[in-house]
């Protein structure tokens, strides 16, 4: 408690941070945001919890953020980004709790993204000594394993000037994310969902000494919530990885920071045993959508006159204050925000903010 500053952490603070996520046995929860709406229901869960939390978009959120109608999507997605995150400076520290922000999944085509996000928190770090961004993720899964490591080292040395962290993702996290994954077929064969300790290892030895990294490893987790039973969750995997690198390396206990992607649907025990494994970070989107999506859909049902009628036509009942979005969109963030608690009791991170 105190032992950091509230609002957006960067360099030594977010490394504090995931440090304390791993020595405590609690993970923090990314939630994905697209507006400043999903933005500031995840600070108030987070505030309501006593947790720290991480804030994180995707290349689609970002561009959503900087309006779908802006006229060129490369760089919309870019702004949005900026957008959001200067957002967060401004706000997040009056909440109470830390908050990183980071952004997801970037494959090959998006490297350009990542590195003009780069560029901005470049900028900033010079005028504030402060990045904009905690951390970028690369998702070059698809490349072959030489090619990912060595464009994520590239990356990472440019990032570690400036004190950010870099996220990379080994082996294939299935299910539909953005359009960057890969179908879920049922039956198929999944053997390629779970990523290989030596190929964490490879990761390790090339990245450790060029700045601070985390990995997306895959153990069966997909995105997006699918029929139960179609693959097995091997959080074991996660384990083999972390005793791989510690013996190689000699060094501590869970010397790897760990990621587990497609957090919606998984059960408390499935989350407590990632966690037990060195995950210091849960991405959830999935869940989190549908709970503002089902929050919004009863709330138009019960008032389903007014989305009809801006007056009642039999007996002039004004609908204004049923109709207006902060209603709606309100009620939408009550949902995201129940839901999130939910998120900050199962990881373990409500009650332990470092603030
Ligand atoms: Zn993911």
């Amino acid at each position: 408690m105190g032992d950091v500053r509230p609002g957006v952490v960067t360099g030594e603070d977010y490394r504090a941070l995931i440090e304390a996520a791993k020595a405590g046995g609690y993970a923090l929860a990314a939630v994905n945001v697209v507006g400043t709406d999903s933005v500031n229901a995840v600070l108030e869960a987070a505030a309501a919890a006593r947790s720290d939390v991480i804030l994180q978009l995707s290349n689609g959120g970002a561009e959503f953020f900087a309006g779908k109608g802006y006229p060129d999507a490369d760089e919309a997605r870019v702004l949005g980004a900026v957008s959001a995150a200067r957002h967060v400076h401004l706000v997040a520290e009056r909440y109470g709790v830390c908050v990183a922000l980071h952004t997801d999944h970037a494959n090959r085509g998006l490297i350009p993204w990542v590195e003009a996000l780069v560029g901005w928190s470049e900028e900033e770090h010079r005028k504030t000594g402060k990045s904009l961004f905690s951390s970028h993720m690369l998702d070059l899964s698809e490349e072959t394993l030489e090619e990912n490591i060595s464009l994520c080292a590239g990356m990472l040395e440019r990032m570690a000037r400036i004190d950010m962290s870099l996220e990379i993702e080994l082996g294939v996290t299935g299910g539909e994310e953005d359009g960057i994954g890969e179908a879920l077929e049922e039956g198929a064969d999944n053997a390629h969902l779970y990523t290989q300790p030596s190929d964490v290892l490879a990761a390790y030895e090339a990245l450790q000494s060029l700045g601070h990294f985390s990995v997306a490893a895959s153990f069966g987790n997909v995105h997006g919530v699918y029929k139960p039973g179609n693959v097995k969750l091997r959080p074991e995997i996660l384990e083999a990885a972390q005793a791989l690198v510690q013996q190689t390396w000699n060094t501590g206990p869970r010397p790897l920071n760990l990621v587990f992607h497609g957090g919606s649907g998984s059960s408390p025990e499935e989350i407590s045993r990632a966690v037990s494994y060195g995950v210091f970070k849960m991405n959830i989107d999935t869940d989190t959508q549908w709970a503002f999506a089902s929050a919004v859909g009863g709330y138009v049902r019960d008032h389903d006159r007014a989305f009809r009628h801006q007056i009642d036509p039999d007996d002039g009942t004004p609908y204004k204050k049923v109709y207006d979005p902060r209603k709606w969109l309100r009620v939408g963030q009550q949902g995201m925000i129940t839901r999130l608690q939910r998120a900050f009791e199962e990881l373990g991170s409500a009650g332990r903010s470092i603030a």
